[in-house]
């Protein structure tokens, strides 16, 4: 398994950060402590000072942190100031819903192609792309240089449409049907469990 040089906890704050210092730049902040971000979080300055710190990145004496520079920073750190090309398999409700999201590009997410099996919807439109079918998926990849595979299809097809796009040379699965893929050692799964959420929330419930 691939693992980060960061501590877990660290690793999901940095692209909040980002995302506060996104809109701290739009509201024309030039500067921000510690403290602020600390706030945020729950979490003590110190802390805030660290994570930063691991990222290779200081800020100035008193006045704190450039929000233009910090944001840089994370962008670069997390890869997301240049542009990833994505496909996505699975043009069904949730495909559809990631497709009009328009945060992905924001972290540098660009779906390049998207694909399905069902005959009924190739060639439909789905943003500004048509749907495409499967045999099309190694001219895209050939095509642009496709570092991820967003899998949007039922359990039971996650797995071989996981190895299809591992078949193509795709080093990174971005999987949101609620099974556990098996891949190579050099490929990096993301699974998102919305079920996993709702069990913490409702175990955190039933305790107070
Ligand atoms: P959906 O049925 O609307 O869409 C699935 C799409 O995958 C369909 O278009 C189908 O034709 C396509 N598909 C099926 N087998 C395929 C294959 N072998 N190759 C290519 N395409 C194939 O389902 P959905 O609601 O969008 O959910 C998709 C996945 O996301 C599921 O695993 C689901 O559990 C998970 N999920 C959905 C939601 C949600 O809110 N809809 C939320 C969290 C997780």
């Amino acid at each position: 398994m691939i693992k980060s040089l960061l501590p877990e906890q660290t690793l999901r704050r940095i692209p909040l950060y980002h995302q506060i210092l996104s809109e701290l730049e739009q509201k024309g902040k030039e500067y921000v402590s510690s403290a602020y971000l600390a706030n945020f979080f729950r979490i003590e300055d110190t802390q805030v000072r660290k994570d930063v710190s691991l990222i290779n990145h200081r800020g100035k004496p008193k006045s704190g942190y450039s929000v233009i520079g910090l944001k840089k920073a994370i962008g670069d750190f997390l890869g997301i100031n240049y542009e990833n090309s994505a496909i996505l398999i699975g043009a069904g409700k949730l495909g559809s819903a990631l497709i009009e999201y328009p945060g992905l590009a924001e972290y540098g997410l660009k779906i390049v192609g998207i694909f399905d099996n069902n005959p009924t919807k190739i060639g439909k439109a789905m943003g500004s792309s048509s749907i495409l079918p499967l045999e099309s998926i190694d001219r895209v990849v050939n095509t642009f240089n496709i570092g991820i595979a967003i899998l949007t299809v039922p359990k039971i097809a996650a797995q071989e449409t996981c190895d299809l796009a591992v078949s193509q040379g795709i080093k990174g699965i971005w999987n949101f049907a609620p099974v556990r893929l098996q891949v190579p050692p050099d490929v990096i799964v993301k699974t998102e469990n919305l079920a996993v959420g709702l069990a913490i929330l409702s175990h955190y419930l039933k305790r107070r």
